[in-house]
């Protein structure tokens, strides 16, 4: 394993979120796997939430697919260590309310929780399976509208005769 890796894993155990992604992954009856590069798969979620085909707890990958299927997307399983290297970098579970509030502005800004992501960008959208979606019309509106000429404005008295 490389150093990098053996560092994010020992640092995501100390801060206890590999624990929580094994409890969890526990809890839901996966099938648990070691991986390479200290990760560990979990296969065969099935709650209905989070939807995402996989989302990732501290070095544990939560995959709905079975191992054939993951071994087939190694895109998939890049996107989500980086997002076990972002646990390491938060200091474990303070990633999950930090997740959320990105989460939630990339939603009131583009409609969905990923495009404007900064955890999502960082472990790269087109790998997690994202389309980037653009921001809400109404903002980019707001931001482009040309201003509202007043009858005093000397521009308007040149456009309305006519120069
Ligand atoms: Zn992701």
């Amino acid at each position: 394993m490389h150093r990098r890796d053996r560092l994010r894993s020992a640092l995501n155990w100390m801060n206890g979120s590999t624990l929580l992604g094994l409890a969890a992954a526990k809890l839901v009856g996966c099938e648990l796997r070691p991986a390479s590069r200290g990760l560990i798969f979990a296969h065969h979620y099935s709650p209905r939430l989070p939807k995402a085909s996989a989302f990732t707890v501290g070095n544990v990958v939560l995959f709905r697919a079975g191992p054939e299927v993951v071994a087939r997307r190694p895109r998939l399983v890049e996107h989500e260590a980086r997002h076990c290297t972002q646990y390491a970098l938060c200091f474990g579970l303070p990633f999950l309310p930090a997740y959320f509030l990105a989460a939630g502005a990339s939603w009131l800004l583009t409609g969905d929780p990923a495009s404007r992501n900064v955890f999502e960008r960082g472990a790269g959208l087109q790998e997690g399976g994202y389309v980037e979606r653009p921001l809400r019309a109404a903002l980019t509106r707001r931001v482009s509208a040309p201003r509202r000429l007043r009858s005093s404005d000397p521009l308007r008295s040149r456009h309305s005769s006519g120069q």
